[in-house]
C-alpha cells in the first residue's frame, strides 16, 4: 500500500466547501486503489491575515515542501482589500507558487456535450474544443523589478530570463507530444523585446520537437481567434500576464468557472486549484459547484502521484453524473434533472467513483 501526504489549503469564501469535497472523492477513489492519502491543513490568504497576522506563514511553506502534493481551494475577499498589497491575500499565494518553484501553469479547457448550452459562443463552435493553456507562473511582468507606484508615476518590469523561457516551452511541447501535436505560442513580439526574445526562444526549443507543430500569434489576434475558433487550438504556450488572461477567457468556452481545473508544476511540490476566486458571493450557502476542486485533485493524481488510473476513474464520474443530469445552482438551467447542493454533488461524484 502507497501512503501519500498532501498539503491541504482551504483558504476563503467557498475554499472550505469545495476542498471538503474534493477530499471526499478522493477518499472514494483511493479507497479503491492500492494508496491511502494523509491529509494536513496549512492557512493561506485572509485566514491567514486573521489567525496568523500574515497572508502566507512560514508553516505552510514548510509544511506544503515535506508534502507530495498541494491541494488548494481559493482564498480572498473584501474584508482584506483595504490591507497594502504585500499583506493582501492574493501575495500570499504568489509567494506560495514562487517557494515551490511552480513555474508551469496547465489549464485545460474541455466542452461537455451535456454542458454545450451553457457557454455563451454557440454549440457549433465550440462542440469538440479541448485546449491547454501553458503558462508561465513565476516570472514575467507579476515579479519584475523595478516595480513601484509614486503617486503620479507607476511601473512594472516584464522581464524574462532565456532559461525562464526554455523550461516553460520544454513542457507545452511535451504537453502536445501526448495531445494533437500543436503549440501555438502567444506574445506580442511586434512591440516588445521580451516578446522577441520570447519568440526566438520557443523557436530554438522547437528544433527538438520535430514532430509538434509549431506556430506563433499576437496577444491581441489569440484573443480573438479564441472565441472566432478555439477548434484550432491545442496547446497554448503563453506567459504569465497573457496566460492569466488568455485562460480565463478560454474558461467560458467550457460554460462555468466552476468546471476547470489547474495543475502549476515543474517545481518542487505541485499546487493545485479550481481556476476561480473565492467567490464571496456565494460563500457558505451550499451552493458552490465543486468540479473544478474535484478535476484539480483529478490533475495532482495524475501529474504528482502518478495514480493515472485513480485520475481517469475521477474524470469519468464526473462526465457520468453530468450526463445523468446533476447539476450545482450555476449550471441548473442547463439540462438539470436535480439540482443538488455543493456537498451533495461531491457525495454523488465519490459514489459514483466507487461503482467505476
Ligand atoms: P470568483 O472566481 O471568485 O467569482 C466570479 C463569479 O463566479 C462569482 O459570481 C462567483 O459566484 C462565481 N463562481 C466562482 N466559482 C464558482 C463555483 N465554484 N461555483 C459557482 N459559481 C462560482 O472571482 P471574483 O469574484 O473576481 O473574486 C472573488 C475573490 O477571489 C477576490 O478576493 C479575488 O481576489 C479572489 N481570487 C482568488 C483566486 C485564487 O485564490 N486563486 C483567483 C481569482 C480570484
Amino acid at each position: 500500500m502507497k501512503h501519500y501526504k498532501i498539503a491541504l489549503i482551504k483558504g476563503d469564501g467557498i475554499g472550505p466547501e469545495i476542498i471538503d469535497e474534493a477530499v471526499k472523492v478522493l477518499d472514494a477513489v483511493s479507497a479503491k486503489e492500492d494508496f491511502e492519502i494523509a491529509y494536513n491543513e496549512y492557512l493561506m490568504g485572509g485566514i491567514a491575515i486573521d489567525v496568523k497576522g500574515e497572508p502566507l506563514p512560514d508553516d505552510t511553506i514548510k509544511g506544503s515542501l515535506g508534502s507530495d502534493a498541494v491541494l488548494f481551494g481559493a482564498i480572498g475577499g473584501e474584508k482584506w482589500d483595504t490591507l497594502p498589497r504585500e499583506k493582501r491575500p492574493e501575495s500570499g499565494l504568489l509567494k506560495l507558487r514562487k517557494s515551490l518553484g511552480v513555474f508551469a501553469n496547465l489549464r485545460p479547457t474541455t466542452v461537455y456535450d451535456e454542458l454545450i448550452n451553457a457557454s455563451t459562443l454557440k454549440p457549433d463552435v465550440i462542440k469538440g474544443v479541448d485546449l491547454l493553456v501553458v503558462r508561465e507562473l513565476i516570472g514575467g511582468i507579476y515579479f519584475g523589478q523595478p516595480r513601484a507606484n509614486e503617486g503620479n508615476r507607476a511601473y512594472n518590469t516584464m522581464v524574462y530570463e532565456k532559461d525562464e523561457i526554455v523550461r516553460i516551452a520544454h513542457i507545452a511541447f511535451l504537453a502536445a507530444r501526448k495531445r494533437s501535436k500543436k503549440v501555438c505560442s502567444v506574445d506580442k513580439s511586434n512591440v516588445l523585446e521580451v516578446s522577441q526574445l520570447w519568440r526566438d526562444t520557443v523557436q530554438e526549443v522547437a528544433k527538438e520537437y520535430k514532430d509538434i507543430e509549431l506556430s506563433h500569434m499576437y496577444i491581441d489576434n489569440a484573443a480573438m481567434q479564441l472565441i472566432r475558433n478555439p477548434k484550432q487550438f491545442d496547446v497554448i504556450l503563453t506567459s504569465n500576464l497573457f496566460g492569466d488572461i488568455l485562460s480565463d477567457e478560454a474558461s467560458m468556452i467550457g460554460g462555468s468557472i466552476g468546471l476547470l481545473p489547474s495543475a502549476s508544476v515543474g517545481g518542487k511540490v505541485g499546487v493545485y486549484e479550481p481556476i476561480h476566486g473565492s467567490a464571496p458571493d456565494i460563500a457558505r450557502q451550499g451552493i458552490a459547484n465543486p468540479i473544478a476542486t474535484i478535476l484539480s485533485a483529478a490533475m495532482m493524481l495524475r501529474f504528482s502521484l502518478n495514480e493515472v488510473r485513480a485520475a481517469e476513474r475521477i474524470e469519468a464520474a464526473v462526465k457520468d453524473v453530468l450526463k445523468d443530469g446533476y447539476r450545482t445552482k450555476d449550471l441548473s438551467q442547463f439540462g438539470a434533472k436535480e439540482v443538488c447542493s455543493t456537498s451533495e454533488m461531491g457525495s454523488i461524484i465519490a459514489d459514483r467513483v466507487s461503482k467505476i
